[in-house]
């Protein structure tokens, strides 16, 4: 019996799954589980689209087909939070088990505060989280850094701060940080993230900490809540998992790559906001100056979702016709989420203009909140 709080590593006993996982298939296993047994009537993941760089949500009832999302996908820069949203509005009473990362727990907690998800219809299995890469400059990193055409690669992964490729005729990795320096590697937003390990969700699942015999092979579970505990005994005593004590020498290598992670993250914050305090709303008039209006920003922005129409069409926030719209419509949108923003990067990611919109919206929440975490005695970044 495991209970909140408790370590284990895990790992599917199916040994296709087992073969298929990205480290001993243990979630996927525990999808399969959880749906056999009825805990849920569909499973949200995620599985390879066209390529690698093409990571397609993908909602499965049938549990045998959940063996086609086993694997991370790190050039997936999708956030989960609103697909969820949409399932849950249209299957009024069906309960779904989601894989999400930290940015996808997040978008989720911000939709219950608005009353939009019950978090109780969910069971939430969370990865821990380096980092994402988006699909374009991947590529183009492949291409550039790693000499290697990116439609022979057939996996990429982020290992001991490393990005690693496995091609046709071999395998290869660069620093994450040589690559940063020179504007490759994961996106600003997570270079930024401090939320490593989700235990806001039901269970927190990763390779960090894995080390001896299991390495490769198992994954490293944290127990974060009762829903997660039951879970896992039950999928052990019905044979679909298998577990073992984590080494205590894991569990304090993996406290250490987080809080290394967390270090990395605080000083991109540093870095990230320094360069724009000097001139904020100067950067963000010049920048915002090629808005076409698309409105992917809002649409796609888990925090913006009760008042979005307010800022569409011929609305008090813009005048149908004009483009670029007035700054007022940026600076409204960013007033209007500057004390809930999750920095999932969402809206930079999918603006057409390339608008560094997250950027902005981070560093102003940021701002925000230090204003009261001064008066409580916290360090700027601390969160
Ligand atoms: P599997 O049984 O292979 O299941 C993996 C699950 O992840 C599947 O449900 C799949 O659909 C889902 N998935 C794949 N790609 C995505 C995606 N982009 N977004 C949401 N869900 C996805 N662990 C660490 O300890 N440190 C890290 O730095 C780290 N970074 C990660 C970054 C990303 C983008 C992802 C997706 C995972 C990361 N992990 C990290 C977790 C690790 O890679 C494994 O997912 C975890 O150990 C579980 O392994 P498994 O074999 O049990 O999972
Ligand atoms: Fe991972 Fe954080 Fe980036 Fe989300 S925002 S993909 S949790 S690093
Ligand atoms: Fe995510 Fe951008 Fe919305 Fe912030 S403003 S929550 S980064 S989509
Ligand atoms: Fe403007 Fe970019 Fe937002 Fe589209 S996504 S409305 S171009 S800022």
């Amino acid at each position: 019996m495991v209970a909140k709080g408790d370590m284990v590593y895990a790992w599917a006993a199916d040994a296709d799954v087992l073969k298929k996982g990205e480290c001993g298939g243990a979630i996927t296993a525990l999808q399969q589980y959880a749906l056999k047994s009825g805990m849920v009537d569909a499973v949200l993941a995620v599985k390879k689209g066209q390529d690698i760089y093409d990571a397609v949500p993908t909602l499965v009832t049938n549990p045998a087909d959940l063996a086609e999302t086993a694997g991370s996908l790190h050039c997936g820069t999708l956030l989960l939070s609103k697909v969820v949203k949409d399932y849950l509005d249209s299957n009024k009473t069906a309960r779904l088990g989601v894989t999400v990362k930290g940015c996808d727990t997040m978008g989720l907690i911000e939709l219950a505060k608005r009353n939009a998800v019950d978090l109780d219809r969910l069971l939430l299995l969370g990865v821990n989280c380096g980092g994402s890469v988006s699909p374009v400059l991947a590529r183009k990193m492949i291409r550039d850094k790693f000499e290697v055409d990116p439609d022979l690669v057939h996996k990429e992964e982020i290992d001991k701060g490393q990005f690693i490729i496995e091609y046709e005729g071999g395998h290869a990795g660069i620093k994450i940080d040589e690559l940063e320096d020179e504007g490759y590697g994961r996106r600003s937003n997570c270079r930024r993230c401090l939320y490593k390990v989700p235990r806001q969700a039901d269970l927190a699942c990763g390779n960090w900490g894995v080390i001896g015999e299991r390495a490769g092979k198992a994954t490293f579970v944290e127990v974060c809540s009762e829903k997660g505990a039951n879970l896992l005994d039950a999928a052990v005593a019905a044979g679909a998992v298998k577990t073992d004590a984590a080494n205590p020498k894991g569990i304090e290598i993996r406290g250490k790559v987080e809080g290394a992670m967390l270090n990395l993250g605080n000083k991109w914050r540093k870095k990230n906001f320094e360069a724009l305090a000097s001139d904020l709303w100067g950067t963000i008039g010049r920048e915002t100056g090629r808005c076409i209006k698309c409105y992917s920003c809002i649409e796609n922005c888990p925090v913006c979702f009760p008042v979005a129409e307010e800022f569409k069409g011929n609305s008090r926030m813009v005048t149908s016709g004009e483009v670029p719209p007035n700054p007022m419509f940026h600076l409204r949108r960013f007033a209007h989420i500057s004390d809930s923003c999750i920095n999932c990067g969402q809206c930079e990611e999918l603006c057409p203009m390339d608008i560094p919109l997250a950027l902005f919206s981070h560093a102003i929440r940021t701002e925000g909140d230090s204003a009261f975490e001064s008066k409580l005695g916290k360090a700027p970044y601390a969160n």
